[in-house]
């Protein structure tokens, strides 16, 4: 107890005894200790409702509280109104800040709640799309930003996940869509204007395209002179070394080229499509044959752990299995062995490549996927690769929803799997009893 409040009881008690005992010299000591009380409530009550006022009217000098428990009420609420006065110029001042940052910043950001209503906005997601921030709040986004990989991302509600759409304000804008987790039941949609990369790897693309279309007539003349060349009886046998090499270099760059180009056609086509029911382990069936009666090579078996059909081309499959079973042969011993496994279950389907080769160094993994990257460049280059086999299949994986996770140890071997969404399989109809 403080000493104030402490003073303040031995005061009311001093008071009401006082009150007692001038009753007692008049006889009624019940009558003094009353009319004492009565006295008391009556003093506190007039200071309640003075201090009541002077709350109300915010007007603290017309009311005089003197010393004890009032003074000390006052100047103890006099302190905490004034640090909370501090602390909201404080919070006033730090939101100033906070919006003043986010509207200078170059990106859109769209605070949403569970339903994908707008809550808030800042200057770049005017500019990007349209939003303004006090007429559009409470409004669905996608009334205002009508594409259908918006919606798919929004329904999906797939944080970290984005889309890239037409700028539903200017005709040759892009821009990247990425939902971002925020709070209880509220999401971050931040925008921004990725035009110059799309156009920059478009160039790229057109350049990789063009280039490879340009030179592939010339390579097939050259192709073709080189085999009547070979057949000619006539050609001197000290020839027949160098036409050899030039016929092996010249098919190695008509595989560079036309690998260039199915890259090219996989990052240009557009996603959808002619897609159909795709038998994945009719597929490995295939790709095993393919490879019947070579007897240099790894034993391949496949191993059918689920008969579940995937949704989509069927011709993009069979190039992710044949670029990654000719992978598993490249680098696993002919002692070795490679398993093609084609499982589902709920959560989706896993198209694996598993060998007992050389295995992959745990730094070199992250960078497999990338275009022309080979962990040794003579030995691929020797053994007939070309470093663009898991570009084309990451591209491929992408196009299906799926993405590939590598598992490798040197010495050990390789595990290639691709992972599809339970949305890219087919569920079998249940068959009716009779
Ligand atoms: P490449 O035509 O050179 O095989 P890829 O893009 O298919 O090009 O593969 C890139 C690199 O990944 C290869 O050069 C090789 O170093 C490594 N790699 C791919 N598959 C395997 C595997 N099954 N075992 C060991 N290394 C592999």
């Amino acid at each position: 107890m403080s000493e104030a409040a402490r003073r303040f009881l031995i005061g009311m008690l001093a008071f009401l005894l006082a009150g007692a005992i001038i009753g007692w010299m008049y006889g009624r000591p019940d009558l003094g200790l009353l009319v004492a009380a009565l006295l008391a409530l009556a003093w506190q009550v007039r200071k309640l409702l003075g201090f009541e006022r002077a709350l109300r009217t915010g007007n603290f000098d017309a009311f005089r509280f003197g010393e004890g428990i009032w003074e000390q009420l006052f100047s103890r609420f006099r302190f905490e109104s004034e640090k909370s006065a501090r602390h909201k110029k404080s919070y006033r001042q730090l939101l100033r800040e906070i919006r003043k940052s986010t509207n200078a910043m170059p990106d859109g950001a769209v605070i949403l709640n569970a339903e994908n209503e707008i809550i808030a906005c800042n200057r770049a997601a005017k500019h990007l799309v349209g939003l303004r921030r006090k007429k559009d709040r409470g409004q669905r986004v996608d009334n205002f930003i009508r594409d259908p990989e918006l919606s798919r991302l929004l329904q999906s509600g797939d944080i970290g996940w984005s889309v890239e759409i037409a700028s539903p304000l200017v005709d040759y804008k892009w821009l990247n869509c990425r939902l971002v987790g925020y709070g209880a039941d509220q999401k971050l949609l931040l925008v921004r204007d990725v035009t110059e990369r799309i156009r920059l790897s478009k160039m790229r693309r057109d350049f990789v395209a063009n280039a490879s279309h340009e030179l592939r007539s010339p390579l097939t003349v050259i192709s073709g002179y080189l085999d009547s060349l070979a057949d000619d009886e006539q050609m001197p046998r000290s020839w027949e070394k160098a036409v050899a090499q030039m016929r092996a270099q010249a098919k190695r760059m008509q595989h560079i080229l036309g690998e260039l180009l199915e890259l090219s056609r996989l990052e240009g086509s557009a996603r959808e499509g002619s897609e159909e029911s795709v038998d994945v382990v009719e597929l490995m069936n295939e790709a095993r044959l393919a490879f019947d009666g070579h007897t240099d090579i790894a034993g391949i078996v496949v191993n059918a752990e689920s008969t579940t059909q995937l949704h989509g081309k069927a011709a993009e499959i069979e190039t992710v299995i044949i670029n990654l079973l000719s992978n598993a042969i490249r680098y696993t011993p002919p002692d070795g062995n490679i398993t093609l496994t084609w499982r589902s279950d709920a959560s989706g389907g896993e198209l694996v490549v598993a060998d007992t080769g050389e295995g992959i160094d745990a730094e070199f993994i992250p960078r497999l996927t990338e275009r022309f990257f080979r962990v040794d460049k003579g030995r691929s280059r020797d053994e007939g690769g070309t470093g663009l086999g898991l570009a084309i299949v990451k591209h491929v994986l992408l196009r299906h929803d799926a993405k590939l996770v590598i598992k490798s140890e040197p010495g050990k071997g390789s595990e290639f799997c691709c992972r599809f969404p339970a949305k890219r399989l087919l569920v079998a109809e249940p068959v009716a009893l009779s």
